[in-house]
């Protein structure tokens, strides 16, 4: 990852998951050389705006168990998801390879898109989120 940091041609994107629907603010950094993950780059406005609790210390999870705060927030969010496949599809809309080479990116980026949405819901029942 540090390597990967240090390489010229991948920037740098960091976004307030609370910009994506999270509960938390939850700065998350992303290490790209895809431009369009730019749309990742969502800083949260404050308050009045947006309050939010602090991501740290203790909580009840959906069964009444304690838990950290910080494992209620490590899923990946409806909204990031539905940001990412969008920018996904945008790229591949303005860049395709070519008109069928592309459109089998388009199918694949679904297929894996839809396959993270069923893990989503399956760990959101696992962990009654
Ligand atoms: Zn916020």
């Amino acid at each position: 990852m540090v390597r990967l940091a240090k390489n010229p041609t991948v920037n740098k994107v960091v976004g307030d998951q609370c910009m994506f629907g999270g509960e938390f603010v939850k700065p998350t950094l992303w290490l790209t050389n895809a431009p369009h993950l730019n749309i990742l780059a969502k800083q949260c406005p404050g308050a009045p705006r947006h309050v939010h609790e602090k991501l740290v210390g203790l909580t009840r999870n959906f069964w009444g168990e304690t838990v950290f705060k910080t494992s209620l927030a490590a899923e990946y969010l409806q909204g990031l998801c539905e940001e990412l496949a969008k920018a996904y599809l945008l790229e591949l809309e303005h860049h395709p390879v070519s008109k069928e080479v592309g459109q089998r990116k388009i199918a694949r980026t679904l297929t894996r898109f839809q396959k993270l949405l069923t893990e989503r819901r399956r760990m959101s029942s696992v962990l009654g989120g």
